[in-house]
């Protein structure tokens, strides 16, 4: 049997490879993973939703609707408990400009600086969902929790992951391999728990 085509609505190419990790764990050879590059004609979904998950069906609904195959997105951020689960939704653009992580890391740095250890805690959350051609569709969350360090430490990853100290963990997940993430992330816990209702809708 030739594999399932799923779309998976996201340009992240760091993305875009811990999903197709994460798939070819759970369900090797019955699932091809195809990008965005695959469809050039389909544009950017504004993320104008209020909550993660309003945000992951938006750009599901809209990528499956326009390929006309299942398609899975996801949206995620970052939410710190002293200001309020601030970045969260905004957490790629906090700074401003979307996608640009050297200044998000100095703001959320700026903004604990008077911060004592103990109050920074920290959580990424992860939503992802999965739209069908016929209408039906799902949604999973995921969390992993942590603290935010006081300077940047790591070369792996993106986004907050070198301000990112996990919980039991002495290392920032900017110091953590690919597949030690994809262990206990956000992303990870979120797409392991869809994987199955993606094999059961298809
Ligand atoms: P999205 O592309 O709208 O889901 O935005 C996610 C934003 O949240 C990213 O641009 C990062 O700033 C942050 N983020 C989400 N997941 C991670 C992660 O695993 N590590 C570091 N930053 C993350």
């Amino acid at each position: 049997m030739s594999p399932h085509r799923l779309l998976l609505a996201t340009r992240n190419k760091g993305k875009i490879e811990e999903f197709r990790r994460i798939l070819e764990e759970i369900a090797a050879g019955q699932i091809e993973l195809v990008g965005l590059d695959q469809f050039p004609n389909l544009h950017d979904v504004d993320e104008t939703g209020s909550t993660f998950e309003e945000n992951a069906l938006l750009k599901a609904r809209e990528m499956c609707a326009a390929s006309g195959i299942p398609a899975i997105a996801d949206d995620s951020g970052l939410c710190v408990d002293f200001l309020n689960g601030e970045p969260g939704i905004y957490s790629a653009r906090w700074a401003g400009v979307h996608g640009d992580d050297a200044a998000n890391n100095a703001k959320l740095l700026q903004e604990l600086i008077h911060v004592p250890d103990g109050k920074r805690t920290a959580y990424f959350i992860c939503v992802t969902a999965l739209v069908m051609p016929d209408g039906r569709e799902t949604t999973r969350e995921g969390r992993f929790y942590g603290s935010i360090g006081h300077e940047p430490v790591g070369k792996n990853g993106f986004g907050y992951d070198p301000l990112f100290q996990p919980d039991g963990l002495s290392i920032s997940s900017a110091q953590m391999s690919a597949s030690e993430k994809d262990a206990i992330s956000h992303r990870g816990k979120s797409l392991r728990a869809i994987a199955p209702f993606v094999l059961e809708m298809l």
